[in-house]
């Protein structure tokens, strides 16, 4: 599969910029486009949620509950605050973090989603050329994001915990020893139920690359951590972690994002941010010149969401439920089909979407592979592995696969985890 060069305009009276004509196209859209053309195939590949979970009820209470307020139905339609609402800020502050909240709120910005502030924050820390590092594998979307800017993503060696603090270490010496130490200025992180790996990071894991990140601060230009908490509220086993600010990162290099994409709904594209000076003050000027702040209706939906305490509500009594059905199914699915053929590796994930499956290391899972090509002719997508490692650092694992559960029936799940173990063995002889 290669990607669709884009139409060439020399005929046309408009020519592009060079930024826009070489914005890289993302491999999964192409996938989701085959997806669509066969509506038997049943897509593990897909990162939606569950559409059946989705709060119609709740978002049309609250709408109806503004607009029939007069001032407050007004004021929900009129233009906010470039840094986004600050009712919201505020309960977003209380609700994930254990203290600090005034400072926290003052220091957020909210966003249309957080992928928007994933590209934001890159666009004002790093010109072309500076490095991120990340785990391998990670957020194909952030590594798209990268591109588009010309930043070199390097991969970090990750376990069942996220990214190994001694292979961070390692990679951060490399770079030193080629000259590149003070290129490195983000360090991203996805530490709860990461996409796509599952795994989530342990307090005493969240405190070693802290410890990591100080040492490199004292001998050189600190390196900001960027922790995507896109996952946290999808927790179906255990108790929750603290975010890395509450475990005494430096608040001065530390980045923390969230959604309500997962927990809520993506279709109202509210995402969250803290920063620290002075790159708070530059991506509320970058918003306010981009778009004046984010749709302000959605944000005051959120806000009365949050304050009739319904979202737990809904995770407790909906979306958790539903998940942990649709992971149980995924997992003994695995179990079943998959577990038996020699090689292969999976973990059960305590949350968010996503397994990650490792098949017998002779075979590649790529697009246009014959594991792949059977897989298509049986009946079921996957994302390819191999889209969510960086170019460089750790090594790309051709043998991988993140499979979803967000999206499908815990039924059609079960046929789809059969139809790809189905494949594999075929693929094997
Ligand atoms: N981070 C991660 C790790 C994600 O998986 C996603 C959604 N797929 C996002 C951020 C962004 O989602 P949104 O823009 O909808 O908030």
């Amino acid at each position: 599969m290669s990607a669709a060069p884009l139409p060439s305009f020399t005929d046309e009276p408009l020519s592009l910029s060079r930024q826009a004509a070489a914005a890289p196209e993302q491999p999964i859209s192409r996938l989701m486009a085959d997806a669509l053309d066969n509506p038997k195939l049943i897509s593990l590949a897909a990162g939606f949620v569950d559409e059946h979970s989705l709060p119609c009820e709740l978002v049309k209470k609250h709408v109806g509950l503004l607009m029939r307020d007069p001032s407050e139905g007004p004021r929900a339609l009129q233009y906010g605050l470039a840094a986004g609402d600050l009712e919201l800020r505020q309960r977003i502050a209380r609700r994930y973090f254990a203290d600090a909240w005034e400072q926290r709120s003052e220091a957020m910005l909210l966003s249309t989603g957080s992928n928007q502030l994933l590209h934001l924050i890159s666009e004002c820390l790093m010109e072309a050329g500076d490095i991120v590092l990340c785990a391998a594998p990670t957020y194909f979307v952030y590594l798209a994001v990268l591109r588009d800017l010309g930043v070199e993503a390097v991969g970090v060696d990750c376990d069942a915990q996220g990214m190994c603090p001694e292979a961070l270490q390692e990679n951060l010496d490399d770079l030193t020893a080629q000259g590149k130490r003070q290129r490195v200025k983000i360090l991203y992180l996805v530490p709860y139920f990461d996409n796509p790996a599952g795994a989530t990071m342990p307090a005493e894991r969240r405190e070693a690359i802290l410890e990591v990140l100080r040492r490199e601060a004292d001998g050189g230009p600190p390196i900001a951590l960027l922790a995507d908490n896109a996952y946290r509220d999808l927790r179906y086993d255990g108790q929750d972690v603290p975010c890395f600010l509450d475990l005494g990162a430096e608040p001065r290099w530390t980045i923390e994002t969230g959604t309500f994409s997962k927990n809520l709904s993506p279709g109202i594209r509210v995402g969250w941010g803290v920063f620290p000076e002075p790159l708070h003050t530059a991506l509320l000027r970058r918003k306010s010149v981009i778009d004046f702040g984010s749709p302000h209706l959605s944000q005051c939906l959120v806000r009365e969401i949050l304050a009739d305490d319904e979202l737990d509500q809904h995770l407790c009594d909906v979306l958790r439920p539903a998940y942990r059905r649709k992971r149980d199914a995924m997992v003994e699915a695995c179990e079943r089909w998959l577990r038996p053929i020699d090689g292969v590796q999976f973990e059960n994930p305590g949350g968010g979407l996503y397994v990650w499956l490792k098949v017998p290391a002779p075979l590649v899972t790529s697009a246009g592979s014959p594991l792949w090509e059977a897989c298509i002719r049986n009946g079921v997508l996957y994302v390819p592995g191999e889209f969510c490692f960086a170019s460089q650092g750790a090594a790309v694992q051709a043998n991988t696969m993140r499979l979803s559960f967000g999206v499908q029936s815990e039924n059609r799940i079960a046929e789809g985890i059969k139809l790809l173990a189905e494949a594999v063995k075929a693929e094997l002889v």
